[in-house]
């Protein structure tokens, strides 16, 4: 009995549900009210859509337990330590930076477009640094690593990532005045929608969303960020609102005839744990060690991944721009035909 007992819990654990179960014995529903209420509320809604997504794709017979172990896997070993230090860091920067607002708001309506719109440059800034500084790419290449898309990816993190991520975001909007009550509403609404931002094909084929597409980040834009392409590398850093991304020049929509990649530029051992969440630490202490003289070695600690102290340089940017160059001598077959390149330039305004 005392397995069954276990297992339940761990269900229950799983699902999200504990925290509503806590709330609906003891009848007290102020938790909403703070930030460990609202997580406890979002993460219910995660795991429903995953189930469905398994199902439909169990059903249309394209369902690939590797698609799934890792993340369910890293999602077992983040459960617990990984949440608490997030909590920890959002309640650290509220302490420290509440005081030191530019001004205050309060929980209305424009503050809420406002506080969205802070949310997601500190979002933005995290993410692009994430991309773009080697030791945050080690905390960040994790999420990177699954080679298909699906629901149980937004579960891919390095343990640190989220208390990073919040650090940042919460800093942001701490300065910019945004009040503790919004910011936790605000990562509720961010929460759900990046969760579903990583609908697979099974679930939603086509992630343009419509003629939302033209207006926010829908899952196609997110399958876009996660791809290796180098037209794709290091684009759409946002989460709902995508005018940083717009803003920065980092806005890339998906290319009809150009199918996405997943996962990272280096070979990666899905199945190998400790290659797919330490082996950017790995590869990053190796370049250090073998680099010649501290100011090199430094350099591959903060310079972008790619970054070589002989100057040939792999970044995203380099890559993207040699891709687009190479476009630019393509010769389209027939006159009326565009090429891709210039179907590329379309597709980023
Ligand atoms: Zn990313
Ligand atoms: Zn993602």
């Amino acid at each position: 009995m005392e397995i069954m007992h276990n297992l339940y819990d761990e269900l229950i654990g799983f699902m999200g549900l504990r925290s509503l179960l806590d709330m609906y014995q003891t009848g007290n529903y102020k938790a909403l009210l703070t930030l460990n209420g609202i997580l406890g509320a979002v993460s219910p809604v995660l795991p429903f859509l995953l189930v469905i997504e398994i199902i439909r794709a169990i059903v249309y017979k394209r369902f690939k337990i590797e698609d799934y172990r890792m993340p369910f896997f890293i999602f077992i070993i983040n459960r617990v330590i990984g949440r608490f230090l997030s909590i920890a860091a959002v309640a650290f920067c509220i302490g420290v930076f509440e005081k030191y607002a530019l001004f205050k708001t309060t929980f209305t309506w424009y503050w809420l477009i406002y506080g969205y719109i802070i949310w997601e440059f500190g979002h933005f800034l995290y993410h692009f640094w994430g991309h773009r500084v080697r030791l945050f790419w080690c905390l960040h290449a994790t999420h990177h690593t699954p080679q298909s898309m699906n629901l149980s990816v937004s579960y891919a993190h390095f343990f640190l990532e989220g208390a990073y991520a919040d650090c940042i975001r919460t800093t942001v909007c701490m300065l910019a005045g945004v009040n503790p009550p919004l910011l936790f509403f605000i990562m509720f609404i961010d929460g759900t929608w990046g969760g579903f931002i990583h609908a697979g094909e099974n679930v939603v084929k086509d992630g343009r969303l419509g003629f939302l597409n033209r207006w926010i980040l829908t899952p196609s834009h997110h399958r876009v960020h996660h791809a290796k392409n180098p037209l794709y590398m290091d684009t759409n850093f946002c989460n709902l609102l995508n005018i940083w991304d717009r803003v920065f020049g980092t806005f890339q929509h998906e290319v009809p005839n150009l199918p996405i990649e997943y996962g990272v530029s280096r070979d990666v051992n899905n199945r190998n744990f400790l290659d797919v969440y330490f082996g950017e630490f790995y590869y990053l202490a190796l370049d250090v060690w073998k680099a010649p003289g501290l100011w090199n070695k430094v350099r591959y600690i903060f310079m972008p991944p790619g970054w070589s102290h002989t100057g040939a340089h792999k970044t995203a940017v380099v890559v993207r721009r040699a891709y687009l160059e190479s476009l630019k001598q393509e010769q389209p077959i027939a006159a009326p035909q565009t090429t891709l390149y210039e179907t590329a330039q379309q597709q980023t305004n």
